[in-house]
């Protein structure tokens, strides 16, 4: 299976910080949790809900959790944790009870895409398509081989549905509203007077997440965390979720949990 490779530049040893000082981006999938092979299937961790809660007490609520899973399916796999979360990449927004959707959100044309996606898959034997409420996702996870016949298939799509991008994730091909990404959704709340004057601190491991961690690593004079292999922007690295999930525990004053 071809994963991206190559380990660049990255320091281990993660700095210590002050989270009244911090705002914390974590995406999901690979970083908090293992990728499984669908995304119905990861595993979450006994102790995630309360490291997440201790992130948002000790940061006074600006944690925010940064995923391409809409709001409602991941808040299933949050056990309760009711912080911040943007998710479609940036396409919906929950703050609170507040809740925002991009003005594509359940419309015509989504469905639409869904539909065609799911046609698609129902004939291409081991492709998993996904429906979100601003666009669609097609996994190529179980055959990679198919790789370049998902690409064809919505490239094309994305020609004739100029609202569109066609994004590459990891094992996925993607289209969501133009304009949409996490890097813009952090900036854009690193510029609101709740998270301004904060340092930024973002928890990434895939492709989708490099503009982010760029921007936060080398515009923000934040702290950028690439999760597992692959050549990154980030300045630092850990090597899985779970090393991930010790360096905020540690962070958060939960060392025992972190079995350190
Ligand atoms: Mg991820």
């Amino acid at each position: 299976m071809a994963e991206p490779h190559g380990e660049g530049p990255c320091e281990v040893e993660l700095p210590q910080i002050d989270l009244g000082a911090s705002a914390v981006f974590l995406d999901f999938d690979g970083t908090l949790v293992d990728i499984a092979d669908t995304p119905s299937g990861v595993l979450v961790p006994d102790d995630l809900p309360k490291l997440l809660t201790s992130l948002s007490e000790q940061t006074d609520g600006r944690l925010c959790i940064v995923t391409g899973r809409p709001v409602e399916d991941v808040s299933r796999f949050l056990g309760g944790f009711e912080g911040h979360v943007i998710g479609s990449h940036g396409a919906e927004e929950r703050v609170g009870s507040e809740m925002w959707r991009h003005d594509l959100a359940g419309s015509d044309v989504v469905s639409r895409l869904g539909d065609m996606a799911e046609a698609f898959a129902a004939t291409h034997s081991g492709l998993v398509a996904e429906r979100k409420p601003t666009g669609v996702v097609l996994h190529f996870r179980q055959v990679p081989e198919q790789e370049p016949d998902v690409y064809a298939f919505l490239h094309a799509l994305e020609q004739s549905h100029q609202e569109f991008d066609l994004h590459h994730s990891k094992m996925a091909y993607e289209l969501r509203p133009k304009g949409i990404s996490k890097d813009a959704s952090i900036k854009r709340l690193m510029e609101s007077e709740a998270f301004n004057g904060r340092r930024p601190i973002f928890f990434g491991d895939d492709v989708t997440d490099e503009p982010a961690l760029h921007w936060v690593s080398s515009q923000a004079d934040g702290i950028a965390v690439k999760v597992g292999p692959g050549d990154t922007a980030a300045g630092f690295r850990v090597p899985d979720t779970q090393a991930a999930r010790t360096a905020l525990k540690i962070w958060a004053g939960l060392e025992a949990e972190a079995g350190v």
